[in-house]
């Protein structure tokens, strides 16, 4: 594990990243920490006393992913996790693209709800069909705005999802907004959190003016409950860990944390959506067998790595 003092540095402002010392650290980290890395350097890469650093990283990049350092390339956001820039389709991504990401850091930066209004629909199954995001009422031409700082990916009409613009982060995280009346920015375009990217309304399929809103990781969809609070919309942490499931991503604390248990929450339903075994809960949870979960119940989670107390 890399000295977390080494990256703490770089998160004061005041505190210069030390360059050669990250250098030299940098063969002994691994992916999450190089992510972690270029994530707390978001405000720097203009710094040219940093440009060799940046060059070990892409180095370390490809060395990871046994790729060609050339491969490593792109002006875009998160170009490390995705070498590609698709403008033209929503999504992108082969299965096989997050399929290596055993767990993912990814810090959360500044977070604004792009729009305020009721949840109207959850994430989940719904009349027999996947629904990967949420949806949040509003009225026809209500400013929708940029959830997190990042640059426009694709900007357009798209089928069910009609007027739609996807958001990608320099996390990697993407976040899309469908059924707009109008769309005020283009690909390419950098927004700034809470900039204003087009004007609610209810193009595509659906029913009654809303916006549905998604999260993504490599072109897989993330249930927004288990970043956001719902309904406040505030981000529940500001890191986290993704953990790959057989599902697609599960949601864990970066810390030790509690999970407050909702109605209808088992022991299996908890362990599926923080990526961690019923076993392992039993043990965080000094249960000498399954209890019956009550509502509003505190279940600890304790993130990988963190101390066992
Ligand atoms: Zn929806």
């Amino acid at each position: 594990m890399l000295a977390p003092a080494l990256l703490r540095g770089s998160d004061t402002l005041e505190v210069k990243p030390n360059a050669s010392q990250l250098i030299a650290a940098l063969p002994e980290m691994n992916e999450p920490e190089v992510v972690l890395l270029l994530d707390s350097l978001m405000d720097c890469h203009s710094d040219t006393a940093l440009r060799p650093l940046f060059a070990a990283i892409k180095l370390r990049v490809a060395e990871l992913r046994s790729i060609k350092p050339e491969a490593v390339t792109g002006d875009f956001p998160a170009h490390h996790l995705y070498g590609s820039w698709d403008t033209r389709h929503l999504f992108a991504y082969p299965d096989s693209l997050y399929k290596a990401d055993a767990q993912v850091l990814l810090s959360l930066g500044p977070f604004v709800a792009p729009v305020h209004g009721r949840i109207t629909s959850g994430y989940g199954w719904r009349d027999s069909a996947m629904h990967r995001g949420i949806d949040i009422d509003l009225h026809r031409g209500d400013t929708v705005r940029a959830a997190f700082a990042g640059r426009v990916r694709f900007a357009a009409r798209c089928g069910g999802y009609g007027n739609v613009v996807v958001v990608r982060h320099a996390n990697g995280l993407e976040t899309l907004y469908a059924h707009l009346w109008k769309i005020s920015v283009k690909p390419g375009d950098e927004l700034q959190a809470g900039a204003a990217l087009g004007r609610g309304g209810s193009t595509g399929h659906s029913t009654g003016t809303h916006l549905h809103f998604e999260l993504r990781f490599r072109g897989v969809a993330i249930n927004p409950a288990w970043l956001l609070q719902l309904p406040e919309l505030r981000l529940h942490e500001s890191q986290v860990l993704l953990i790959r499931t057989r599902e697609g991503f599960a949601v864990r604390p970066a810390n030790c944390t509690h999970h407050t248990v909702q109605r209808g929450d088992s022991p299996y339903r908890i362990a599926r959506r923080y990526g961690c075994t019923t076993a392992q809960l039993k043990s965080w949870n000094n249960w000498e067998k399954q209890p019956p979960l009550k509502a509003g119940q505190q279940v600890r989670i304790v993130a990988p790595g963190a101390q066992q107390q």
